[in-house]
């Protein structure tokens, strides 16, 4: 009856309260399994997930076209939902015609979210001044159609936070896979926004992000694979997956001082609450 066992499908202990997948890349994670991304894929990696207690996921879109499948696969999946966006890297040559589709896509019922979008100086294909000038169009974008806005920041921790504050931020505003430390996620908190942990939060080189998770209340976490990126501990190397979520879920709550039940529990009610989803199945709020 257990599920087959290999070197890149390790046995994950199922959750007791169910949790979603802030922020994965169903599109990317076919890709690197080497096979399509079709409607049969989707289906049968939330039906892992869910057998570990992963009740749904948002699968983020990190180009037009990436932006498009996710809706799709929205639309196709009662447990799957869509963000929205071009990555920051992606962001040359993007035209006025770009941000009319992003525009309808991001007001379909099923997309929850304005994302990725932000700045990442780590990658140079893309300058910062243009990362910068497309993160506050996306910004634009998130307050236009009334949804959260997801902000990819890497190395760029002091120009996004001054570009939220000079644009104004959207109402709800997420970190995924939040890489500040201590100081810095007393200040996002101090401004409600939302810190989505990924598996870098069970890296043994991440003490920061243990730091950073220690002083966010439960009310302002989320958590996600991130996958096919960002594998949790102790399976880095092999293709992440929602399925490894509870992995990451068990490393924050032990950072965080806090009881898996609970913060799984109000993980739940933040997207309740953050993306308008309906309360996960097998949730007390279910029933
Ligand atoms: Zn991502």
């Amino acid at each position: 009856m257990a599920p087959e066992q290999s070197e890149d499908r390790p046995d994950v202990e199922p959750l007791r309260v169910p949790v979603f997948d802030a922020h994965t890349h169903l599109d990317a994670t076919a890709q690197k399994a080497g096979v399509a991304p079709d409607a049969a894929f989707v289906a049968a990696t939330m039906s892992d997930a869910r057998a570990v207690g992963v009740a749904a996921a948002i699968t983020v879109g990190d180009s037009v076209a990436s932006s498009r499948w996710c809706v799709q696969a929205a639309t196709q999946h009662q447990d799957v939902y869509a963000a929205v966006a071009v990555h920051p890297t992606e962001v040359d040559g993007l035209t006025d015609d770009d941000y009319a589709e992003l525009e309808s896509l991001a007001r379909h019922e099923k997309v929850v979210a304005v994302g990725e979008s932000g700045l990442d100086y780590y990658w140079d294909r893309t300058t910062p001044h243009q990362q910068q000038d497309h993160f506050r169009r996306h910004i634009a974008l998130a307050k236009a159609v009334g949804k959260p806005l997801m902000i990819h920041d890497r190395d760029a921790h002091t120009d996004v936070l001054k570009i939220l504050r000079e644009q104004g931020a959207p109402e709800r505003v997420i970190f995924h896979s939040f890489s500040g430390d201590e100081a810095m996620a007393r200040e996002c908190v101090a401004a409600g926004y939302v810190l989505s942990f990924s598996g870098v939060v069970s890296f043994k080189n991440a003490p920061d992000t243990r730091a950073a998770a220690a002083v966010t209340p439960p009310e302002l976490m989320l958590v996600e694979t991130d996958a096919p990126f960002l594998t949790p501990h102790p399976h880095r190397g092999r293709p992440n997956a929602p399925r490894l979520l509870p992995l990451t879920v068990r490393a924050l709550a032990q950072a965080a001082g806090a009881d898996v039940d609970a913060l799984c529990a109000a993980v739940a009610d933040n997207g309740v609450r953050l993306f308008g989803m309906p309360a996960l199945p097998g949730s007390a709020q279910s029933v």
